[in-house]
C-alpha cells in the first residue's frame, strides 16, 4: 500500500482528528485515537469506493475500488457467457461480423 490518504492527528488537550491529504481535518474531535483511527480507515474506504462507469455497458455503477470496473449485471453476465463458452461472439461472427 502506499501513503494513507487520511492522517491521524493530535489537535491538543489530548484530542484526535482525521486529516486528508491535503491537511484539511474531515473529521470530529475524538478524545481516543483509536476512534480517530477508525474514523480514517472508513474515510478512506469510501474515498475508493465511487461511481464508476462500467467497462462493458458504461453505465455508472458503484465501484468498490479501482479493481471493480464491471457492474454487477456485466458481471454475471461474464461470468454466464464464459460459462456457456461465449455464444454471443460466434453468433456476432457468424452473421457478419460486429455492429459498428
Ligand atoms: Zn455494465
Amino acid at each position: 500500500m502506499s501513503a494513507p490518504d487520511y492522517t491521524v492527528r493530535s489537535v491538543g488537550n489530548g484530542r484526535f482528528a482525521v486529516f486528508n491529504a491535503k491537511g484539511v481535518r474531515v473529521s470530529g474531535l475524538y478524545d481516543c485515537k483509536d476512534f480517530a483511527l477508525t474514523r480514517a480507515e472508513s474515510l478512506a474506504r469510501q474515498a475508493r469506493r465511487q461511481e464508476r462507469p462500467c467497462l462493458t455497458c458504461a453505465k455508472p455503477f458503484m465501484s468498490e475500488g479501482i479493481h471493480n470496473r464491471m457492474c454487477n449485471p456485466c458481471r454475471r453476465d461474464a461470468a454466464g457467457k464464459a460459462y456457456l463458452g461465449d455464444p454471443s461472439m460466434t453468433q456476432g461472427a457468424a452473421s457478419g461480423g460486429l455492429p459498428s
